[in-house]
């Protein structure tokens, strides 16, 4: 196996870009960090121009464009800081950030500004710090370790985290956000696994957008997880020229299902710079959620969410089947689309 590319030049190198688009790359990669691994490397067919797994992780020269509408805090969590590598926004649960480094750079990333090599690591100082804001707000429910990807921490040094967290009384709950499981695998192993192990619930909720991502080696590494006794989730980005069509996202979470893994969120790609080419529109997205009810199973329904800018939250924007009218009453669209009063009226 080929080892992590971290350059344009390594892209080029490994034929993943041609050599003339190197130049206008390096630009891209100043802006934002590049990274891949060698399995989400190997899954790319460099003789499609339109691959899925391409469009994710290799630098795209349409990422210097920024739109009118995009934001560097695209969801606006900063605002919700109040000490370093915590953000506060919901009441019972916060995300703890220990680190800004991820194994891939996905060109979508609304935390794109946040993570790579300009960002910074929590000491352990600050960390302390961090553990000190959750152990003195006995509303703190849950704690959500995202980044930055979590499981590029060491065994011990999550282990120690599980832990810290273990010993806080009102904290019920610990999750994780990670692409690792997909585009690391083994790096999910024993020790890893073990440094999970907790007596509360610890959830891990994996990062999967295409299909193929769900290679062999991440189901084993799934499976490593759910054999502990782990429950998993996952959440995707739409993402236009990768998922949004409802053949692949129907591929997508029955593979998900397949492996035991819950399909949690569809998100709603967010106002990062550069990531126009990539999204797609509210109303397309809809129509693709609706498309996926009745004809699969419910299993495979994820909640389709917008995190709205400015930090107002995330919310459900998938269709809405139910419609209330003064005169008429409750309306209801079956999964078909034909509409239904509800109750049904009754025969005079
Ligand atoms: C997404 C998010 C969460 C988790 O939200 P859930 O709906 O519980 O998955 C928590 N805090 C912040 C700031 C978030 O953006
Ligand atoms: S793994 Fe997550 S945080 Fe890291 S670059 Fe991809 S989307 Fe962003």
């Amino acid at each position: 196996m080929t080892k992590a590319i971290r350059s344009v030049a390594e892209l080029a190198a490994s034929g993943l870009i041609s050599p003339a688009r190197e130049a206008e790359l390096v630009a891209v990669a100043a802006r934002y960090d590049v990274a891949i691994t060698p399995t989400m490397a190997a899954l790319i067919d460099p003789a499609d121009p339109a691959d899925p797994i391409a469009r994710q992780f290799l630098p795209d020269i349409r990422e210097l464009d920024i739109a009118p509408e995009e934001n560097v805090d695209p969801i606006g969590d900063h605002a919700f800081s109040p000490v370093k590598g915590i953000v506060h926004r919901y009441p019972d649960r916060v995300l703890l950030k220990p680190s800004h480094v991820c194994p891939v750079y996905c060109r979508f990333c609304f935390r794109r500004e946040d993570v790579g090599s300009g960002g910074e690591m929590l000491t352990a100082d600050e960390l302390e710090a961090a553990l000190d804001y959750i152990r003195a707000r006995p509303e703190i429910w849950e704690v959500i370790l995202t980044g930055g990807d979590p499981f590029l921490l060491s065994a011990r040094r999550l282990k120690e985290i599980v832990q810290a967290l273990e010993a806080i009384p009102h904290v019920a709950v610990i999750r994780f956000h990670t692409r690792i499981p997909i585009v690391d695998p083994d790096l999910v192993d024993a020790e890893l696994v073990d440094a999970l192990a907790a007596e509360k619930a610890v959830y891990v909720v994996i990062h999967a957008n295409h299909p193929r991502e769900l290679t062999a080696a991440a189901r084993a590494a799934a499976l490593r997880m759910t054999s502990a006794g782990i429950p998993l989730l996952s959440q995707s980005v739409l993402l236009k020229g990768v998922n949004d069509d409802a053949a692949t996202l129907t591929a997508l979470f029955r593979g998900l299902v397949a492996m035991r893994v819950k399909p949690y969120y569809l998100h709603h790609a967010d106002l990062a710079q550069g990531t126009a080419h990539l999204r797609t529109g509210l109303a397309e997205g809809r129509e693709l959620v609706r498309a996926l009810r009745g004809r699969v199973s419910g299993l495979c329904q994820p909640d389709y969410v917008l995190d709205l800018p400015g930090g107002h939250g995330k919310v459900p924007v998938g269709p809405s089947y139910a419609n209330f009218s003064g005169k008429t009453g409750w309306t209801v669209e079956d999964p078909q689309g034909i509409e239904h009063a509800y109750p049904p009226q009754s025969r005079p």
